[in-house]
This record gives structure tokens, C-alpha cells and sequence, in this order.
């Protein structure tokens, strides 16, 4: 396994469809994060008991905004939060992995290192770019401001600690084909 890795806007996402081009499963542990908080009902019931029951809407899906907002300054409430879903995406990849038949897997994940699944992992690659152009990509992506960006990117894992912890890093500051020939080459001295 493989972890793959970087903050908002860096680029992992682009990089794990790159990787899926050259023919090698990636598990979107955001994504699949975000589809098991609406799936799985003993995970909504613990929710519910830890954040209230306006963490789902009257249709009985997951209400982001209301959890985002209630947990972005309550440390220790994203922390339990953290301990109701970490665990049960885990599991959730476990079954993934199990039907993969290549010899090599990719994770994404934005918390590689903060939950120190890099120690699973054969090797990490961490994506990462310069502020300026991860803030503008995300602007542009979301709709999102200037400051909005920063604020996210200022409670996540700063950049130098997370190059130190990497195995491969792709340094995504120009442009699309110069991030899929760093990828290309990653799988090939991986490989
Ligand atoms: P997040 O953690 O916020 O989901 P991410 O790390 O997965 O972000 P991507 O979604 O892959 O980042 O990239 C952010 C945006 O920037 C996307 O719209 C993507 O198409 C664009 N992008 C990424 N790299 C480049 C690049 N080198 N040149 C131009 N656009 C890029």
C-alpha cells in the first residue's frame, strides 16, 4: 500500500487520477469518508449522540455545514468526531483492499501523517505547492475566498513538517503534464 498524500488544493486528487490512468486502484478515503457518514446507520446514531440530531437534515443526510461549523474551534469534539469515522473508513478499506488484485494499492487520504497511517504504508508521496497557487486553485475550484482557503490551510499539518516525513514528494507549481510526468515517475522508481 501506498499512501498519497497533501493539504488542500496541493493536488492529490489530480495525482490519484493520474495514478488510475496508469492502471492502479485508489482508495478516496475522503470521498468514501463522506459516503459512509450518510450509509452506515450505527455510525449516524453516534454521530447523532455526540453532535445532536441537526448533524443529519430532515431528509437524514449528513448536514456538513452544521458538523463543520461545530467542530472547526472544539479540538476535543472533532477528536471524538475523528474516533466515530477514522475507524469505520479503515474497515471500509480493509474490504476495499481485500478485492484489489494489483500488486501495488494507492490511499488517499489528507491525514496521512496526522494519523500516522504513513507507518502502514510501503512508501508515502506527498503532493504539495506553493500557498499562492494551492490558495488560487481552490478558489477557483470552490468558489471560495482568499481567506477562507488560508484558514483551513493554517489548521492543517504545515508543509516543511510533512516533506520531512515523506518518502517521494511532487512539487506541483506548474503545470498539469509536468504533475503527471512526476507522478509517472514516482510509480516507476516505486515499482
Ligand atoms: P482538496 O484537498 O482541497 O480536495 P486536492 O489536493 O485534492 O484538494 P485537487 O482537487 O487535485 O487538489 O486540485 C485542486 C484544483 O487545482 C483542481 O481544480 C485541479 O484541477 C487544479 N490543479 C491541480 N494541479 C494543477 C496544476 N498543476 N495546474 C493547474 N490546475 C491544477
Amino acid at each position: 500500500m501506498i499512501g498519497l498524500t497533501g493539504g488542500i488544493g496541493s493536488g492529490k486528487t489530480t495525482v490519484a487520477k493520474f495514478i488510475e490512468e496508469c492502471g492502479f486502484p485508489v482508495y478516496y478515503s475522503d470521498d468514501r469518508a463522506k459516503d459512509i457518514v450518510n450509509d452506515n446507520e450505527d455510525l449516524k446514531l453516534k454521530i447523532k449522540e455526540l453532535l445532536g440530531n441537526e448533524a443529519y437534515d430532515e431528509n437524514g443526510f449528513y448536514n456538513r455545514k452544521f458538523v463543520a461549523e461545530k467542530v472547526f474551534n472544539n479540538k476535543d469534539l472533532l477528536q471524538s468526531l475523528n474516533g466515530i469515522i477514522h475507524p469505520a473508513v479503515r474497515i471500509d478499506f480493509e474490504d476495499w483492499v481485500k478485492k484489489q488484485k494489483k500488486y501495488l494499492v494507492f490511499k488517499e487520504t489528507a491525514l496521512l501523517f496526522e494519523l500516522k497511517l504513513n507507518l502502514q504504508c510501503y512508501r508515502s508521496v506527498l503532493v504539495t505547492a506553493e500557498d499562492n497557487f494551492r490558495i488560487k486553485r481552490v478558489m477557483d475550484r470552490d468558489g471560495k475566498t482568499y481567506r477562507e482557503v488560508q484558514a483551513v490551510m493554517e489548521k492543517q499539518m504545515p508543509e516543511k513538517d510533512k516533506i520531512k516525513l515523506a518518502d517521494c514528494v511532487i512539487y506541483n507549481n506548474t503545470n498539469l503534464e509536468d504533475l503527471k510526468e512526476q507522478t509517472e515517475k514516482i510509480i516507476f522508481d516505486i515499482e
